[in-house]
This record gives C-alpha cells, sequence and structure tokens, in this order.
C-alpha cells in the first residue's frame, strides 16, 4: 500500500517532525484509516469537475485522497502549525508549484468566511471534510444559507449533531436548529466511523452524513430574506416547551400580533395554545407567511 498521510505511523512522523502538539479545543482528531477516507470520497461521488471545500484540512489526510480524483480543493485550517505543515507537503499543488495550483490554502477561522463570495470566485460545487467538531452544526447552517452555488455536503460530524439535524418534529432533539437545517437541506446518514480510527481518539461517536441542498427559491422569492423566517423560528422557540403564543408575545418583532397567532393556527387545523416543539418545518413556513403578509 502506498505510504497515505493517514497510515498512523505517517501521521505521526508528521507531527513530530513539525513539533505539532495537537489541541483537543480545535478538535484535532485525524483520521488514520485510510478504507475510511477512500469509503468518504467514494461516497461523495466528487469526480473531475468538482472544485471540492475541505474545512479543517489538518495536515491533509483527506485533501491527499481526495487530489488524484477533483479539479480543485479549496482547504481551509485554524492552525498555523497545521497550516505551515500542510505547506510543506503539498508545495507542489500550490501556487506556482510543479504540478499546478490544486489546492488552495485559506489560513483562517472557517466561521469568519465569506461562503457566498468564495464559492463564487472558486466555483466550489461540493464539501468534503472531516469537520471540527465544535463549530460543526453552525458551520452547515452558514455553508447552505450563504453559498447557494454548494448543493450538497459530504461531512463526518458528532454523531449528537447528526441526530439534531435530523430530529423528527417533538423527538427530545427537536428545536430551532432542526427546523432552519431541515428547511435548507435533507439528510441522510451514511455510516458511522469507529473512535479507533482517529488519533487521538476522541470520546464522542462520529458519523459521515450526507447534505443535500432543498431548492427554495419560491420561498426566498417571496420572503426576500431567509434571515426573517429564522428569527421567527428562534422567537417561536425562546421556550422549547412553551406556548408559541406566550414566547411570541415577549418577541419586539411579533407581539402586536399575538392577537391574531391562535386564529391563524386554528385555521391551519393546529390548537391555538400549541407549543414550539410540536410544529413542523411546514407548519413554521405557514405560520410564517400568514403572519407576514
Ligand atoms: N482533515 C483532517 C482529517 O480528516 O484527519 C483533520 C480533521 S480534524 C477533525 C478538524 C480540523 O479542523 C483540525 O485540523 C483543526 O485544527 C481544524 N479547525 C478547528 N476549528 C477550526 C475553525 N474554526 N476553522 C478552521 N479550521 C478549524
Amino acid at each position: 500500500m502506498a505510504p497515505y498521510i493517514s497510515s498512523p505511523k505517517n501521521t505521526l512522523a508528521i507531527l513530530s517532525e513539525n513539533g505539532i502538539n495537537l489541541k483537543k479545543s480545535l478538535g484535532q482528531n485525524f483520521l488514520i484509516d485510510t478504507n475510511i477516507l477512500k469509503k468518504i470520497v467514494d461516497i461523495s461521488g466528487a469526480g473531475s469537475d468538482d472544485v471540492i471545500l475541505e474545512i479543517g484540512s489538518g495536515i491533509g489526510s483527506l485533501t491527499e485522497i481526495l487530489l488524484p480524483r477533483v479539479k480543485k480543493i479549496i482547504c481551509i485550517e485554524i492552525d498555523r502549525s497545521l497550516a505551515s505543515a500542510f505547506k510543506g507537503i503539498f508545495a507542489d499543488y500550490m501556487d506556482k508549484g510543479r504540478k499546478g495550483e490544486k489546492i488552495e490554502l485559506i489560513n483562517k477561522d472557517a466561521m469568519k468566511i465569506d461562503y457566498g463570495e468564495l464559492s463564487k470566485d472558486f466555483k466550489i460545487s461540493r464539501v468534503v471534510s472531516n469537520l471540527p467538531y465544535k463549530v460543526a452544526a453552525p458551520l452547515i447552517l452558514k455553508i447552505l444559507v450563504e453559498a447557494e452555488g454548494i448543493h450538497g455536503l459530504w461531512v463526518t460530524i458528532q454523531k449528537d449533531i447528526a441526530e439534531r439535524l435530523t430530529a423528527p418534529t417533538g423527538s427530545k432533539n427537536y428545536s430551532s436548529f432542526a427546523v432552519k437545517a431541515q428547511f435548507l437541506a435533507g439528510y441522510r446518514q451514511l455510516f458511522s466511523i469507529s473512535r479507533s480510527c482517529f488519533l487521538p481518539s476522541p470520546n464522542v461517536d462520529s458519523v459521515v452524513v450526507e447534505i443535500k441542498r432543498k431548492d427554495n427559491a419560491g420561498f426566498f422569492r417571496k420572503n426576500k430574506e431567509i434571515s426573517g423566517f429564522f428569527r421567527f423560528v428562534n422567537e417561536c422557540f425562546r421556550h422549547r416547551r412553551k406556548k408559541i403564543i406566550n414566547s411570541l408575545a415577549q418577541s419586539s418583532i411579533y407581539v402586536e400580533k399575538t392577537g391574531t397567532i391562535s386564529g391563524i393556527l386554528e385555521r391551519m387545523g393546529k390548537a391555538g395554545d400549541i407549543r414550539a416543539e410540536e410544529l413542523g418545518l411546514g407548519d413554521y413556513i405557514e405560520l410564517y407567511k400568514r403572519l407576514n403578509v
């Protein structure tokens, strides 16, 4: 077998040669199972026409597997020492390297990037990443909201985040996050990755999830701004187990409409005193539209 970065021996050697101590606070758990990395790239369907966004590229374990299959990879990595080791490994593929500019490395916090601009500049089509766990949940929403050109994401995330993304109405994981996430995309848990496939082994379970953008064009056109709908969902879930009408009574935007909310809910076939956790995505869209005509 070729000496992949992700072999445990090579990963350890690269870290030691570059004097890198891994930081738990940045979720630096590297995949050290090359077959799993190949399985992720296979299942993503990434091909020679694709420009890939990889967030949290680390020392390039996943980048190396993507490299021969895709057109270009845009890597984001916050850690300066990891970015420097990465540049040493992939120099030939960066800037004026001998093998062309196939990799772009951005040494920045992924939460501070404008994905609308980035995806337009590079014509990014997919995300394939082993995401930094601390920011995975807000990052998925940020990318889906900002980068309309990105149609799919194949990401390794914490199992409990996957459960929050896919939580059905009324379940214990159902929240404003689930409503917003399900408005933006559809989710499929593909397979689990054992803790022993990471170095160091994390104390949480991981899964690979496929995220496919939904076409919300009609909704956007009518409501101009998705942020208005998201603010409304947040206000409804201000107290998850309380009646929506009571939560909206505390909202500066909706306080004046509280008189009409029960009636609208009843005309939608719902109880006027329903709780936030009992309304599904379609109900939230309907309620928002009726309140904002
Ligand atoms: N891609 C490598 C792999 O698959 O083995 C490393 C993945 S590791 C789970 C997550 C990576 O994200 C780390 O390299 C970490 O430094 C980086 N990271 C953490 N927080 C970040 C942030 N806010 N922005 C960009 N990168 C971040």
